[in-house]
């Protein structure tokens, strides 16, 4: 029987092939193929989604989100495969031209979390191997079958794609590890690896981190956040209540972008608390498969009694509980739990962690300051918002907000492609996905160029 060291070197010899090849390849007809498998996603989207939501229970219109942000990725990268620019600078010698060039970096690690098994390969993959690189894949163990079906429209995009590739092996382009949490240390440790991407808990991550940085590789740390909102006095509160039950409900809690505390200005306090209330009240907790489904299941049944453990913990350190918090049980194979909302007079302790269970925090505010003082006194900073129609409080908040994310008028959670996506303090300073995010998967050379007869040196230094 193969050892996992053997397996793990299996994978790592077939994708180190498949970059050697696969560098050489033209940009723009790497993003050729990424153009190819975001059509085999588009015309997979409706299998895809339903197994994602048969694995974590998320809500068939959400995975279908999913799926398409996958597709949205591959038309991000198809165009970016001809946009991979370099500057080029003046020289200050004469007849010098100083130039920036972007090379593949190689096999490149991803390491991905539960909650979005798909979107956040696509944000990797995508990006990597229009870059020229081939990707090592390490699937979430909660996320069983679906990497399989990705690694499968994946085979099949790149058998029938042979266009000026020199028969370079395609396929090996993409590996999946098996998901066991130890392929993943595999992974971290394999100093072949010039990159680590790395997707999940800020606990994991930082063992993740550690291990990279001490063989000097480089790692992209997409970590856990913690994120608020605050809610004016001078906001439209029925956008307010609106944004923020969608970005505290989706994926019935379970998004690094959800929304887990907000800050009300005590003017509006009562009014918002009810209207959140009330639309809690209205949502029905559901099977994810059914169209209608707006919050479904949790992902295990510790998750049902982590959210159980983390309101009996908040009510012990003060808080008090508005809505939801009990278990249900359908007759199905999934675990829910009600979403639940919690009313504090000031942050607790708990509020500083991210329990990654359904439960928000609502807590009054007198000032903007203190309002931003407090959504900026955690040691997450992913994504945060404000809902105010003053012109000075939204400025002021999108300057002093400490989060990579920031929002107005809109939720914490359901960031678009086309942005780099990431997040301040322990959640790791990652950026990923659009924008110039590109630029980790390559290394840059600067390159001088003399075109003269002659030798000068730079800061005038004379060597005659
Ligand atoms: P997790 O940390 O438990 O697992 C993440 C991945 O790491 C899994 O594939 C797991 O098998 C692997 N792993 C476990 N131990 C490892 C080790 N020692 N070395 C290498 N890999 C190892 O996270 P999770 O529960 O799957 O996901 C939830 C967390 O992910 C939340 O904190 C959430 O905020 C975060 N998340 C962040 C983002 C973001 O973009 N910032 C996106 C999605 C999820």
């Amino acid at each position: 029987m193969k050892s996992e060291k053997d397996i793990y070197q299996e994978h790592y010899i077939a994708s180190k092939e498949a970059f050697e090849l696969w560098q050489h390849v033209p940009a723009p007809v790497r993003g050729e193929l990424i153009r190819c498998f975001g059509n085999t996603l588009r015309s997979h989207k409706e299998e895809v989604a339903k197994t994602i939501t048969k694995a974590i229970g998320k809500t068939i219109n959400e995975s279908r989100g999913e799926v398409q942000e996958a597709i949205d990725m591959c038309d991000f990268a198809v165009g970016l495969s001809r946009q991979l620019y370099g500057f080029t600078m003046p020289s200050e010698r004469p007849d010098h031209r100083i130039q920036e060039v972007w090379h593949p970096l190689g096999p490149v690690g991803v390491i991905t979390a539960f909650n979005f098994p798909v979107a956040v390969l696509a944000w990797n993959f995508c990006i990597a191997a229009v870059c020229g690189n081939s990707v090592i894949w390490k699937p979430s163990e909660q996320a069983l079958g679906v990497a399989e079906h990705i690694k499968f429209l994946w085979n099949e995009t790149a058998w029938s794609f042979t266009r000026d590739t020199n028969g370079t092996s395609l396929r090996d382009l993409l590996r999946v590890l098996p998901n066991e949490p130890g392929y993943g240390k595999m992974l971290a440790h394999d100093k072949n690896i010039p990159l680590i991407s790395f997707t999940g808990s800020e606990k994991t991550g930082r063992q993740v981190a550690s291990v990279v940085a001490n063989r000097l590789g480089k790692s992209i740390l997409e970590l856990g956040g913690n994120n608020s909102a605050i809610v004016s006095d001078k906001a439209d509160i029925d956008l307010a209540v609106k944004g923020c039950t969608f970005a505290a409900l989706g994926t019935t809690g379970q998004r690094c972008t959800t929304l887990r505390r907000v800050f009300i200005q005590e003017k509006a306090y009562e009014r918002f608390i009810w209207k959140m209330v009330s639309a809690y009240n209205s949502i029905k907790v559901g099977n994810p498969h059914n169209d209608k489904t707006l919050v479904g299941p949790v992902v295990s049944k510790e998750c049902v009694l982590y959210t159980r453990q983390t309101i009996d913990d908040a009510i012990y350190q003060g808080a008090r509980l508005m809505c939801g918090g009990h278990e249900v049980f359908f007759g199905d194979n999934f675990n829910y739990v009600y979403p639940a909302i919690m009313s504090v007079d000031t942050p607790i302790p708990i509020m500083k962690e991210e329990r990654f269970v359904p439960v928000v925090y609502l807590c009054p505010y007198q000032t903007l300051e203190q309002a931003v003082r407090m959504c900026n006194d955690v040691p997450q900073g992913l994504s945060s918002c404000i809902f105010s129609d003053d012109v000075n409080e939204t400025e002021y908040f999108l300057r002093n907000s400490y989060t990579g994310i920031v929002n107005v008028n809109t939720s914490t959670s359901g960031a678009e492609i086309g942005g780099a996506f990431g997040g301040e303090k322990n959640t790791g300073g990652g950026r990923e996905s659009g924008s110039d995010a590109w630029k980790q998967y390559m290394r840059r050379t600067t390159s001088v160029i003399n075109y003269s007869r002659y030798l000068p040196l730079a800061q005038g230094i004379k060597f005659d």
